[in-house]
């Protein structure tokens, strides 16, 4: 297992997990024999990448639950309030490990503070002093929970997001309170689960408004912990919508408009997704046109890109239908758990439900992109910001159509890092020489790069554009050399810049390191404190945070070449 390259990090090892992978490796290897050459190829040499690929014709990818309506609020009757609020948080465990080992992807809850504070005055629990503390206790032992289980593919632990901060009554204030008090106070640093905190003017985001308080606290958690980061309702992108019915999913994953159906998070999730390799196709037109203007480049790219991504339609397509042809059966938990947009038990064809999710259409490496045609980074001259500003229209044009076309939820998504930062530049420095294929990462989505030097300001304004194109998800990240300790002023100020710019989820990035011996904290090679070298790093490079010895080598490359944003 030493040799193991993982593919997503916080991975680890045990019989399970390793009996996973070996068969993970045989279906992988099936579906590509089986699938037409041609789509094969494509993600074989690194065109594109079929993500999750094990998947592929077995399940979807990710589902924001819709929690009060699942909720059994019969089986909570003749029991006390102490023992009500624990089977919720009992209830919420077991509702993730069983959908959790039914699907690829994460699991989100849109209202976590709401929705819990919904269920249990729905079933009477008040908010005495004594019923405050098991409040707290099981909040603190949910966090835990997601924190150090491992249960998933007997290796990694659930992918879950808790959405917060718009709650305005007092039930949900003390519960987003809590959330973001144990995560601040908790002496491990979790990296699970992910807390997005959701800004909203006249709820949290204003200093005369009623939840402020709670946005001052979830900045000083961040500050301390990298966590919570942050969903901007009032961005160009997200404003026309009711903020309670967005939500972050996992990573960075965006679900709002439904052709079946109002916009809304929750009940839905992507469904299927791949990744276009941006850079490659650029190396291919450059070596082709090698002496021929930017403009002509230009033209061949789009249609190579185009290409490209009508074969990556058919195959989500392809992996789409199949995929509603199962059987109900195949998701014996789902259909026990009504945690859909639409009934799972009563929807007549699996269509019916996942309908509803999106197919969606990412992409990575946008800056090697524009760097190999012009010779220039995309942020270095307004020309070569405007070619990269016309390319993201024109993908999102093209997923535009796509939902019209053939009347799905394309979207256009902003991919992370993950796996794929590596895997495609290893691939492609196998036939191109080129600066872009030698650092051994191509960068995150739209992102600058993470040497730019840009300060944090200048970032959110170069990527806030993209925010309003990619809405099948993307995040921005700022970089800071430490923690910023006592800076929460100029957290705000980013946020708030960040907000103007577009930008509609936004997350803060330092190194911290964490002495395993004393618990000193910082970034050392050594621990200041104690001289110990057990020292455990954790880094958020693709969306989550991860401890650093279970990166990708790509992600690990990434880390490297990283250069902090001033944010003064
Ligand atoms: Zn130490």
């Amino acid at each position: 297992m030493s040799d193991t390259e993982y593919e997503n990090a916080s991975q680890r090892s045990s019989f399970v997990g390793q009996v996973f992978d070996r068969g993970e490796k045989i279906v992988k290897k099936r579906i590509l024999d089986t699938l037409p050459k041609e789509w094969s190829d494509l993600h074989i040499n690194g065109y594109l990448h079929l993500h999750d690929l094990e998947a592929y014709e077995i399940t979807y990818n990710c589902l924001t639950f819709d929690i009060v309506k699942s909720f059994p609020f019969n089986k909570f009757e003749g029991i006390s309030s102490s023992r009500k609020i624990m089977k919720v948080f009992d209830f919420y465990k077991d509702i993730i490990t069983k959908i959790g080992n039914e699907q690829s992807g994460g699991m989100s809850f849109a209202n976590f503070d709401t929705d819990t504070a919904f269920i249990l005055n729905k079933l009477n629990v008040d908010l005495s002093d004594y019923n405050r503390n098991i409040l707290r206790d099981q909040i603190n032992g949910f966090i835990t929970w997601c924190n150090d289980g491992h249960e998933r593919m007997g290796k990694v632990s659930y992918y879950v997001s808790l959405n917060i901060g718009l709650g305005l009554d007092v039930y949900s204030q003390t519960i987003c309170e809590y959330v973001l008090d144990e995560f601040y106070n908790s002496p491990v640093t979790n990296i699970k689960p992910n807390i997005i905190f959701k800004l909203k003017g006249g709820i949290n985001k204003n200093q005369n408004d009623v939840n402020y308080y709670l946005y001052e606290k979830a900045v000083n958690c961040t500050i301390k912990k990298m966590i919570p980061t942050y969903l901007l309702a009032d961005c160009a992108s997200n404003k026309l919508y009711d903020a309670n019915k967005l939500a972050i999913m996992g990573c960075r994953t965006r679900v709002v408009d439904n052709v079946f159906g109002e916009p809304t998070a929750i009940g839905r999730g992507n469904i299927v997704y791949l990744s276009i390799n941006l850079p490659k196709i650029a190396l291919e037109i450059d070596r082709e046109f090698k002496d021929r203007t930017i403009q002509f480049k230009l033209e061949e790219y789009y249609k190579l890109w185009k290409k490209i991504a009508i074969s990556a339609s058919e195959i989500l397509l392809h992996r789409f239908t199949n995929l509603t042809k199962l059987s109900k059966s195949n998701f014996p938990n789902n259909v026990n758990n009504n945690l859909w947009i639409t009934s799972f038990k009563e929807a007549t064809s699996l269509d019916d439900v996942f309908k509803h999710g999106t197919l969606s259409i990412g992409f990575i490496g946008l800056s090697e992109m524009i760097e190999v045609l012009t010779g220039n980074k995309y942020y270095e001259s307004e020309e070569n910001y405007q070619i990269a500003k016309d390319f993201v229209t024109f993908m999102r044009k093209f997923t535009d159509e796509l939902r019209l076309q053939h009347n799905k939820n394309f979207s256009l998504l902003a991919t992370s890092g993950e796996f794929i930062s590596g895997r495609f530049p290893s691939i492609d420095s196998k036939e191109y020489s080129h600066p872009v294929t030698k650092k051994k990462f191509y960068t995150n989505s739209f992102h600058v790069n993470v040497d730019s030097n840009l300060s944090a300001f200048e970032k959110v304004k170069f990527e806030g554009y993209f925010h309003r194109l990619t809405n099948g998800g993307c995040i921005t990240y700022i970089e800071l050399n430490s923690a910023p300790i006592g800076n929460s002023e100029a957290i705000i100020e980013v946020i708030r810049a960040a907000e103007t710019a577009g930008v509609h989820y936004l997350g803060f990035n330092y190194p911290l390191d964490i002495c395993n011996k004393c618990g000193e904290k910082g970034v050392f090679d050594f621990c200041e404190y104690c001289g110990s070298n057990d020292i455990l790093r954790i880094r958020r490079v693709s969306g989550y945070l991860e401890i650093l010895d279970y990166f990708t080598s790509g992600k690990k490359a990434e880390v490297k070449t990283r250069r902090p944003n001033q944010v003064k």
